[in-house]
Formats: structure tokens, sequence, C-alpha cells
């Protein structure tokens, strides 16, 4: 078994303990108990961390591109060395299967190296002129220092997509890294700096995560801010954010709908769906969460899905025949409770799970609820476990209708073979939405919300194009 590493703070290219010596612990979600500690960062090495990355900034702006991708790829294979290791260390703090730890660090390790191959095409534009003798181009210049915020669900994956674009454009960041979770994201950083990626060019810290990002979001050498987690969080950042007018990228909640059409093909798509439902204990934004089903499909449906969730085996990470872990914090617990008995209290039928399991860690059954009125809390605010809910229509009309009810528009999946059905998908208000296959999340495609589930994106050119200023330089020789 793999020693769970105590933490440090990583300011100016070096580890450090925080000033005052603050420290938090670190729990291991599968037992509930102590596994290491982290250093918590204050003030004092916020500021340390602030005039590094104002040094970093210059040196890496300065760096040439080509430079830039080839330190990037270097710490992409330092990653993929050590995947083992960090693999066990992910699956130590934050519980999932070791295999799907181990897929998450080889996913970062594949985004870096996605991204460090973009770092060297930030092209600009030469623009013809009205008059002979002027010249007239816009030339790609990075943002600057920037601030990131990443939650507990995939430690790697979430700091990798922002750690990526800002270094292949030539921004230094500070990572406020998850407390939850916080060896693993250090194990990326710790391949960056082995790398020979220079001093102050990325920072780590760890916190309260509302007095760091205060400090951060308005202060003047920060010039964006990302952040991922939920849109309450989210909103209160954005706000901070444009009061200070720094740009901002923001990757928030949803509450994915999942519409199934009377001629869908079930058999690849309710096994498919139901992995895709329960991997992470649910704890994904992507989360499939609504199922909204035709009725000609709809008992079929729901006797299939519900036999995927009981086959669910739920253990500890480390056991290679679990294939879901624990929540990642005992939070998750009552919530996922509460949202359950208001389901059943107003209406809806428990097909299966429900319940903790045991008393030890942060173990929770499948859940599945079925003919889930709409004032449920479930119908509305985004379960963020192991827990579905499937209802019945008739019409194509209403399942779109419901899936656009809520304010959220993150992730929409689809499964049907009709052209019709596909064509009207486009009214769907969703940033990404996928049909008879899960194909999101990798490293070229574009990956981020609308409305109340934010904006920007982390993925594709677009994620490189956040980290950029278009800069107008014209000039006249006559
Ligand atoms: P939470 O809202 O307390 O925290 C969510 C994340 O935001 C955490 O990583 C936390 O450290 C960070 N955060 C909270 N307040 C912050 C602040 N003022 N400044 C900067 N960062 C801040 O909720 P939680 O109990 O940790 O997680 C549950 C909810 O969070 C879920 O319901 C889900 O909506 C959301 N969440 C979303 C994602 C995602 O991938 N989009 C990931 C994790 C959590």
């Amino acid at each position: 078994m793999t020693a769970y590493p105590d933490t440090q703070l990583f300011i100016d290219g070096a580890w450090c303990d925080a000033a005052d010596g603050r420290r938090l612990p670190v729990m291991n979600p599968a037992t509930g108990e102590e596994i290491g500690q982290i250093a918590h960062a204050g003030i004092a090495d916020l500021d340390r961390a602030l005039a590094a990355t104002q040094k970093g900034f210059a040196t890496w702006s300065a760096t040439g591109a080509f430079q830039r991708a080839k330190l990037m790829r270097k710490a992409a294979q330092l990653l993929r060395e050590r995947s083992d290791e960090i693999a066990a260390i992910m699956t130590l703090e934050q519980g999932k299967p070791l295999a799907q730890a181990k897929m998450e660090v080889l996913g970062g390790a594949d985004t870096i190296d996605w991204f460090a191959e973009e770092a060297r095409r930030t092209y600009g534009q030469t623009i013809p002129a009205r008059r002979g003798g002027v010249t007239q181009m816009t030339i790609k210049v990075p943002v600057g220092p920037v601030a990131a915020f990443t939650p507990w669900n995939f430690p790697i994956n979430q700091i990798v997509r922002k750690l990526s674009a800002a270094l292949a454009t030539g921004c230094s960041i500070i990572v406020k890294a998850p407390e939850e979770t916080p060896a693993s994201p250090a194990a990326l950083i710790r391949c960056f700096a082995d790398a020979g990626i220079p001093a102050g060019v990325i920072g780590l810290v760890y916190g309260v995560p509302s007095e760091i990002s205060e400090y951060l979001i308005p202060h003047p050498v920060i010039r964006k801010i990302s952040f991922t987690g939920s849109t309450p969080v989210g909103k209160h950042l954005a706000a901070l954010a444009g009061a200070h007018m720094k740009r901002a990228t923001m990757e928030l909640g949803g509450h994915a709908p999942v519409m199934v059409f009377d001629d869908a093909d079930l058999d690849r798509a309710i096994p498919e769906i139901a992995a895709h439902k329960f991997r992470n204990a649910g704890q994904v934004c992507v989360s499939p969460t609504r199922f909204l089903v035709q009725s000609g499909a709809a008992d079929r449906f729901i006797d299939g899905f519900v036999a995927e969730a009981k086959k669910v085996v739920v253990g500890e990470g480390f056991d290679p025949a679990s294939q879901m872990g624990p929540l990642a914090n005992d939070r998750r617990i009552p919530a996922l409770e509460e949202l359950i008995q208001d389901a059943v209290a107003k209406g809806a039928t428990l097909a299966t799970g429900g319940n903790r399991i045991g008393n030890k860690g942060w173990f929770f059954e499948p859940t599945v609820l079925v003919d889930v009125p709409l004032d449920a809390r479930v119908m509305n605010e985004e379960p963020f476990g192991p827990l579905a809910v499937v209802n019945r229509y008739d019409s194509r009309d209403e399942i779109i209708a419901e899936a656009n009810r809520l304010p959220y528009g993150l992730a929409a999946y689809a499964y049907t073979r009709s052209a019709a059905n596909q064509q009207a998908l486009q009214a769907v208000e969703a940033g990404m939405v996928t049909i008879n296959h899960l194909g999101l999340a990798l490293p070229e495609l574009p990956f981020g919300g609308i409305r109340d589930s934010g904006y920007g994106t982390e993925g594709g050119s677009e994620a490189v194009a956040a980290y950029l200023e278009t800069k107008l330089v014209t000039a006249l020789n006559d």
C-alpha cells in the first residue's frame, strides 16, 4: 500500500510550510480516518505566491513557444512514469477505484501534450490596410498571471486543463487546489517542477477557499481567474471578477438530462449510460441525472437501468472488484439522504438504493427514483452523487421542454436513431450534447456550459484563446 504524503505549499519553486505553521487534516473517504495533513496558507504565503507569479510571468511569457511546449511534454512524460504511484495517492484521498484514478492521471498527461502542441499555434493575423505603407497585424499575447480554483472530484483533471492552457500560452498560474484531495495535485505539479518549469511560473496553495479567492481575485497582479465548482460559489466569484474587470472562465454545476426516445437502441444505451451515471459515485458536473424517457421505451428502460444500478459493485478503491468507491466527503451523505426523503415524501418511487452503506467511510448505494414530481428538490438541485431520476413523457416536445426547464446548461445526452429527433435536439439548451454515445471531455473538444452552468470552455482551441489577449499593431513605413 502506498504511503500517503503530507502536502506542502509550492511557492517560488520551493515546497514549504505555511509561514504561521497552520495545517489541515486530510481524510480517507473509505475509512473516515485522518491519513495526512496539508499546509494551510495565510495572507503572508499568498503575498509571496503573488510576488513569485509576477516574476514567473515575466520569465515564462518571454520563453519561446517551442521551449514551453518541450518542457510541458517532459512534464507529461514524468506524469506517465509516475502514474501508478499518483493514482494510488488519489484513491487514498478521493476514494475512486484505482483503475479510474490511473485513467485520470494518464488522461492528464494526454491533456498536457495536447495543449503543448497548441502552444505552437497561437497565430495572429495580417489584415489588409486601406492605404499603402501601412502594415496591420494582430498578435496573441498571454493574459497574465492566472488564479485557478479547482474541486475534489477529479483532483488532477480539474487542474490540468487550467494549468496546461495557462502554461501553453505563456501565463503563470497560482492554483488553489482542493483541501480534501491535495496530494495528487501536488504530485502533478511536482512533475512540472521536475521537468524544469522555472520558479514562480506555477504556485500551489491550500487553505480556506473563500479567504484565498477573496484575496487573489481583486489583487492587481492577477489578470484572469478560472473556477470549477458549484453554481452559487461560481456566481459569487464571477461577480468579484467583474467588479475588478478580470477575465473569467466558469465551469459550474449541471443537472444533465438524458433523453431516451422510443426508437433508441436500449441494449446499447442502458449499460453505457448507467456506467456513466455511477462513475466517480456520480460526483461529476456532467453526470447524467434526469432520465427523460418516452413512454414506448419507459418500462424496458427502467427495468434495465435499475438492474444495472443493482449490479454496481461498491467498495474500497484498492479492491480490483470495486466499480464505485465512497463519496469523497461526509457532507454528501446527508445531502443525498435529504434529497431522497424529500422525493419519496412527494410521491416518487424508490426503485433501488437510497441508503448509506455501513458506518465506516462514506459509501452510498446507487439509487434510482422513478416518477418523481417536478416540485421534488432533486428535480431542481444538482444531486452530485449516485442518484438518478427517471420520468416518462409521451412526446418529443415534452422531453425537450423538460430538458430546458432548469437554468443549468452543461451536458445533455440523447439516444435516438431518428434523424428528425436528432434535428429537434438542436433546441436543447446545453453547452455539450452527445447523441448515441458518450464523447465528452477529450482535450481537443470544447468542455463547458451555458446559462447557470457558467461560461468559457476548458478544451479545444477556445480554451487556449481564453488565456490570450488579441493585440493590434499597426505601423506606417513610407
Ligand atoms: P462547495 O460549494 O462548498 O464547494 C465546491 C468547490 O468550490 C470546492 O472545491 C470548494 O473548495 C470551492 N469553493 C467553495 N467556496 C469557495 C470560494 N468562496 N472561493 C473559492 N473556492 C470555493 O460544495 P462541496 O460540498 O465541496 O461540493 C458540492 C457541490 O459543489 C456540488 O453540489 C456541486 O454542485 C459542486 N461541485 C462541482 C464540481 C464540478 O465539477 N463542477 C466539482 C465539485 C463540486
